[in-house]
């Protein structure tokens, strides 16, 4: 089996795949950052999603599996202080995986011929900052509504944790195969109308953005920003691909939330 590291730039992450590329090497692991079956990533959530980023092109074949040198995160399983463990579960791998939905994003710029397209795993989003965001929003292929305000979100089941959970938006049990869009402050008067809640689209749907004529508008893709090419239109549905997660144990989903957003202090 061929595995690679991924980590943060964080000491206890320089420190922890330091010691996990030694045990590597002492147990017969091959050691390719080009092609492994899988990626060991260190750090946290944002360091998975980079890592997600860079496997885009193997993203069919490579599956992922986090060790977090900070909290618990939506992504990370594992404890430092479990890489021995990890190792163990490593050598024992038989292909087992949990899939999650991706986000496809295609995007029309005016006066390309060809549209461009990007992958997400927590979200995309439309803003412009200037002024007023205006766009019309389909929803598959029929017109819903014209948006006004700072912006869109549209968010996959994973990355419902993220910035659509800040936006006000619904958490998502990532076994679900559905997009949700949220919006970013929209105006809401007697003359300008959005719909004002978060929506969870089906699998066989996809949500289109035309948006007015303008140039600085902001997409953004995960943690990646495109920004200064007049946009004609967008259009997001769930990918055909999906992320690959190695699972050697199982967590509760829900028991993840609380951990990250409740704590358990005042539970029995
Ligand atoms: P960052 O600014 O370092 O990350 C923002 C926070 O989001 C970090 O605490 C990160 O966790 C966490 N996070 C990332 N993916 C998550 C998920 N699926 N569920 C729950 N929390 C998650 O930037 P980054 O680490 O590169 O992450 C980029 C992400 O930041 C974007 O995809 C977007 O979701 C999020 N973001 C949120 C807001 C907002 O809430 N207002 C605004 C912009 C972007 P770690 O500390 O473990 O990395
Ligand atoms: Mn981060």
């Amino acid at each position: 089996m061929k595995v690679a590291i991924y980590a943060n730039e964080g000491r206890r992450s320089t420190i922890i795949s330091q010691r996990l590329k030694k045990k590597f090497a002492d147990t017969h692991f091959i050691y390719d950052e080009k092609n492994p079956d899988i990626v060991v990533t260190v750090g946290g959530d944002g360091t998975l999603l980079s890592a997600f980023h860079k496997y885009a092109a193997i993203i069919d074949t490579v599956r992922f599996v986090s060790v977090h040198t900070g909290h618990l995160g939506f992504y990370t399983d594992w404890r430092e202080d479990e890489i021995d463990d990890l190792v163990v579960s490593l050598q024992s791998d038989n292909g087992q995986a949990v899939n999650y939905p991706l986000l496809d994003i295609r995007v029309k710029y005016q006066g390309l011929a060809k549209a461009v397209n990007y992958l997400a795993l927590n979200e995309s989003t439309l803003k412009r900052n200037s002024a007023t965001m205006v766009t019309d929003v389909y929803i598959g292929g029929e017109f819903f509504e014209k948006f006004r305000g700072d912006g869109l979100c549209i968010s996959t089941p994973t990355g419902s944790t993220a910035y659509n959970k800040s936006l006000g938006g619904a958490v998502i049990h990532p076994n679900l195969k559905v997009l949700q869009v949220t919006e970013i402050s929209s105006i809401n008067n007697r003359i300008f109308r959005t719909l004002s809640s978060p929506m969870i689209i089906a699998p066989s749907d996809w949500i289109t953005l035309i948006p007015d004529r303008q140039s600085d508008y902001i997409l953004t893709v995960d943690q990646d920003t495109f920004h200064g090419k007049q946009i004609e239109q967008i259009r997001y549905k769930i990918s055909k691909k999906s992320i690959h997660f190695a699972k050697y144990r199982h967590m509760q989903f829900w028991r993840r939330v609380q951990d990250a957003f409740i704590g358990n202090e005042f539970g029995n």
